[in-house]
């Protein structure tokens, strides 16, 4: 528990912002988060918690309520663009290397545990943001939000995602941090499953410059996620998957046109921010805002959840003395950031191929991993590099 309460504002109501917002009323702090959106999101798309992520979410309490929505290991079907399948990665396989340290939840459903965690413990005022924010020498922080209202605080935190409001004001303009993978992703639930795709699997359709894959959770909603090389910004989810993937057939050719039926698509370039520093002054960037490692790394949200984890402990081990515990924090936390954006760099061939030929590899490569043997020797490899 803090001896020195601080009045902390945090931007976005993410992973980040409400693992921050938690971690910190619980040190004794007071925090009033502001999310730009209306209300809570929902669903969105499955996230995997393991090794750190995992570790991250265990100290914040948080593995039991997040088991209870955990969607399990799928078994895996490799497929042609006709539906068929190629290959099979049985769940147990995955099962074998992973462990029982891994959780594999929707995004909607980590920030809903968050939420119900916080429990009113802070005020979370939807549809609103920062607008200005005046960092003078002397006196706390002068936060404006949209709302028309002014705030003292002795913390800004910018949890605010890949597209920062927080780190436009202060930081300065998106262009100066935020490079540009040449990738789009699209992702969204699914109310009912594709036919033919039994449950717990998923089907995956690996092609030069792109990838598609459904979702089947047992007794869950299914999913669906498509990525693809492209220097445009997707206008639509609809024009893009018609453009990208509409010569598919089977569960993923279904799934591009269920996109129709949504409003709920997660549409993006696939990014990642590169920053000197994540703090200012009073102000510090958290989560994607700040090191954005993109969804080829697999590890966004388990650096959200430890980086507000460990900025709460930096914050007790340096009452008083921000800089001293901005420093602390970033320092522990700057290299594993550059391993996982180094990763996801490395990466992106396996979700987008560069060639046919890479295509073939990486097909031989899963089937090397179906094989007994040479397959579970391979995978606690594989689990071993990942976690490195
Ligand atoms: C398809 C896909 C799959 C992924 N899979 C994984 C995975 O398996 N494992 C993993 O660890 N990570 C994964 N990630 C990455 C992970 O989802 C992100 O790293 C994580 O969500 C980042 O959390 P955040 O809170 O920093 O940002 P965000 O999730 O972007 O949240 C930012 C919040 O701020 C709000 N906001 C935005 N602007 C403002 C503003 N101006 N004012 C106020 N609020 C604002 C937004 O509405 C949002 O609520 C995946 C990402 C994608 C796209």
């Amino acid at each position: 528990m803090a001896d020195h309460e601080l009045r902390i504002v945090i931007a976005g109501a993410g992973i980040a912002g409400l693992a921050a917002a938690l971690r910190l009323q619980r040190d004794g702090h007071r925090v009033l988060v502001v999310e730009r959106a209306a209300e809570r999101r929902t669903g969105g798309y499955l996230v995997n918690l393991l090794g750190p992520g995992f570790d991250a979410a265990d100290a914040l309490g948080l593995v039991p309520a997040l088991r209870e929505r955990d969607q399990g290991i799928f078994t895996s079907l490799l497929v042609r663009a006709d539906g068929s399948t190629k290959t099979t990665m049985p769940a147990a396989l995955a099962e074998q290397s992973l462990g029982s340290r891994a959780l594999t939840v929707f995004r909607g459903d980590l920030e809903a545990v968050l939420f119900e965690a916080l429990g009113g413990a802070a005020e979370v005022r939807f549809g609103t943001s920062v607008t200005a924010v005046t960092d003078g020498a002397a006196g706390p922080l002068q936060v404006t939000l949209s709302d028309g209202s002014e705030h003292e605080a002795d913390l800004l935190i910018g949890a605010d995602g890949l597209h920062s409001g927080v780190r436009e004001l202060v930081f300065g303009p998106k262009a100066q941090y935020v490079r540009d993978l040449g990738h789009a992703v699209i992702a969204f639930p699914m109310e009912a499953a594709p036919e033919g795709l039994p449950e717990q699997t998923a089907s995956t359709f690996i092609d030069v410059g792109r990838t598609a894959a459904v979702f089947r959770p047992r007794g869950g909603a299914p999913s669906a996620f498509f990525t693809y090389r492209t220097d445009e910004t997707p206008r639509g989810p609809v024009e893009a998957l018609a453009e990208h993937f509409g010569d598919l057939s089977g569960p993923v050719h279904e799934a591009a046109r269920w996109s129709a039926d949504t409003d709920d698509a997660y549409v993006d370039s696939v990014s990642q921010v590169v920053m000197d520093a994540w703090s200012r002054g009073r102000v510090v960037l958290l989560g994607d805002a700040a090191w954005c490692v993109s969804l080829f790394a697999g590890h966004g949200a388990g650096l959200a959840l430890a980086g507000a984890d460990r900025l709460g402990a930096a914050l007790l081990d340096h009452p008083g003395e921000l800089s001293d515990a901005a420093r602390e924090w970033e320092t522990g936390l700057r290299e594993e950031v550059r391993t996982r954006q180094r990763q996801a760099r490395a990466g992106m061939a396996r979700f987008a191929p560069p060639s046919r030929f890479h295509v073939h590899v990486q097909d031989l490569m899963i089937r090397a991993l179906t094989a007994p043997v040479v397959g579970g020797l391979l995978m606690r490899g594989l689990h071993r590099v990942t976690e490195r």
